[in-house]
């Protein structure tokens, strides 16, 4: 158990919807159970959600990568339902809408918690959920960071294990 767990980018859109995996489906009932036992213990869990307006098409994202997906408002752009539905009314929860892959105002929501720990699940391994821990890395180089590599999954299998590999190099515990 970690000070707080981060939630990246666990929407519709990134399951079962436009850029969705089987991978992506099999985590759900694994990030349920751990936002469970978080809320169990009172702890603070943050989510992300990937939030693009619609001109994605014409972005550098959407340049790169025409699939239009968790366009504000939209269904895809929800927090999968059977996961928000885990969520408890009186959790203590924050939702962070982030235009691209790594988000870079951590300091603004983590340091007045003075945590010395945390636990990161979601999607993708590679993209968003990566790009996420080398900033809260740099930011927090005293971090005690894990992640549970069975609450994680990749664009593909192959880039998932990659990422992982890239996240123990730089002092990640990977569970
Ligand atoms: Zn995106």
């Amino acid at each position: 158990m970690h000070d707080v767990l981060i939630v990246i980018d666990m929407q519709k859109d990134f399951i079962d919807g436009s850029l969705g995996t089987k991978e992506a489906i099999s985590i759900v009932p694994g990030v349920k159970n751990k936002i469970e036992v978080y809320q169990n213990a009172n702890k603070k869990i943050i989510f992300t959600r990937d939030t693009h307006d619609v001109d994605y098409l014409s972005s550098f994202e959407g340049q790169h990568l025409p699939v239009e997906h968790c366009i504000k408002g939209s269904l895809g752009w929800q927090i999968y339902e059977s996961i928000w539905q885990s969520v408890r009314n009186d959790a203590d929860i924050t939702i962070i809408d982030k235009p691209t892959f790594g988000y870079t105002k951590w300091r603004d929501i983590l340091d007045p918690l003075k945590i010395t720990s945390m636990e990161i699940c979601g999607l993708c391994t590679d993209i968003c959920v990566i790009s996420n821990i080398l900033i809260l890395r740099a930011l927090y180089p005293n971090m005690d960071m894990c992640v549970d590599a069975t609450c994680c999954a990749g664009v593909t299998v192959t880039k998932h294990k990659a990422a992982l590999e890239v996240m123990r190099s730089c002092q990640v515990e990977v569970i």
